[in-house]
């Protein structure tokens, strides 16, 4: 057999996420891009490139449910949204690369213009972008004058919401994303208020459904929540008014939770001055009722992925797995927090099949970490800690981000 591109990977800890259990001491065999083997001894290769870290963590590659390629992460996003568009193409381009390099092998984008993510999702399956998979929303669905309209396709009533639905299908979209509430990053709208009704979110749903798409929703309210979850939507981003009532609906439904922590913490943490006045007191009000509100979706079993919500202001692409940091500040361990991030998401995602979890004959996206990540999630995000840092991202058994080599600082 022909061995060249296979890898042999060693390390302390093996985290296949497939359930809360470690395998200390493990080994994985990557071939032909796939996951060929995992053991407790080394298995036999001839030929493999062996990677031989008993220091570090292997775990499946990072899921990013909630990202904006088209935002930098800048204060001011609204000005942003009037870029040309070839500008913002060169720089969606930089931080799907970016987001790699962090440790993220697949994303949904949730909220983009012009075709650019779901032409970059093409070119990096084709191998011709540095990126991770992506999933694209495209334009988000909202009602005029609502949450996101400035990257939106405004639609009122149920048929024109189907319209709006179908053209983001018909532009490429993997996913469709609608507004139930308003929201911080949108003026003269309310976070805690009910924007497009169960009737509209319902025939968006049926619409995605018909052509075997899936849904999310921006649902901050609780009127709004709990027409998108009746609704039949996917997941809930953000979920800042969550009720005893919403969770157990969710949890009955399988409604999964982006809580979008990151986000949040980069609004509400924002210096004054540094983003819209109106956005900042928005975002402070709600932080409360935010970390309330997923600390009882967590205690109800509702099921949690990593969504940051990156490219909102001061949550950069790259930095996705401070989430994972406030996830277990929230409230959850490491090891849910890192399930969160990888199986959950691939299910929510639906590449459960391809991707999430180490399995034999799953695609090889792999990250391997300094430290043990299921102990301290931040070992992730620390390059400069001697007991942190990426050493390497594995995309399809390729090895994309190769640190294997370099000293800590
Ligand atoms: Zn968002």
């Amino acid at each position: 057999m022909d061995r060249s591109g296979a890898l042999v990977i060693r390390a302390g800890w093996v985290f296949p996420a497939t359930d809360e259990t470690v395998l200390r001491d493990g080994w994985v065999l990557v071939e032909d891009g796939r996951i060929a083997a995992i053991s407790a001894s080394e298995p036999r290769a001839p030929g493999a490139r062996r990677i031989d870290r008993p220091d570090a963590t292997l775990l499946p590659g990072l899921i990013d449910c909630h990202v904006h390629l088209t935002l930098s992460g800048s204060g001011d996003w609204l000005r942003e949204a009037d870029d040309p568009t070839p500008v913002v193409a060169w720089n969606v381009a930089r931080r799907a690369a970016d987001t790699l390099r962090g440790g993220f092998t697949t994303i949904r984008t949730l909220g983009g213009r012009d075709r650019i993510e779901v032409l970059l999702r093409d070119e990096v399956a084709a191998g011709k972008m540095a990126g991770p998979r992506i999933r694209a929303a495209n334009r988000v669905v909202c009602m005029t004058g609502g949450h996101g309209w400035w990257i939106g396709r405004e639609a009122d009533g149920p048929d024109e919401v189907r319209k709006a639905v179908r053209e983001q299908i018909k532009d490429g979209a993997d996913v469709i994303k609608m507004m139930a509430t308003g929201g911080v990053m949108t003026p003269n709208v309310e976070p805690g208020a009910a924007q497009l009704g169960e009737d509209e979110l319902r025939a968006g749903v049926e619409e995605a459904r018909k052509a075997g798409k899936r849904t999310a929703s921006h649902a901050q309210g609780s009127d709004g929540i709990m027409a998108a979850v009746r609704a039949g939507i996917n997941s809930i981003e953000h979920g800042f008014f969550l009720t005893r009532e919403i969770v157990g609906e969710m949890q009955e439904r399988g409604t999964f939770l982006a809580p979008t922590l990151a986000a949040a913490r980069g609004l509400a943490d924002a210096e004054p001055g540094s983003i819209p006045d109106w956005a900042r007191a928005k975002a402070r009000a709600v932080r409360e009722p935010h970390l309330e509100s997923f600390q009882l979706a967590v205690s109800a079993g509702v099921r949690v992925v990593l969504g940051t919500d990156a490219g909102t202001p001061y949550n950069y692409h790259g930095r996705n797995a401070w989430e994972l940091e406030l996830m277990v500040e929230a409230g959850l361990s490491p090891i849910q927090a890192l399930i969160a991030a990888t199986r959950n998401g691939a299910d929510l995602l639906d590449v459960l099949d391809v991707v999430g979890t180490l399995d034999v004959g799953k695609r090889s996206d792999l990250l391997l970490v300094r430290g043990d990540a299921t102990q301290d999630v931040a070992a992730i995000l620390s390059d400069n800690r001697a007991d942190g840092g990426i050493l390497a991202v594995i995309q399809d058994g390729r090895v994309v981000v190769d640190r294997l080599d370099e000293q800590p600082a």
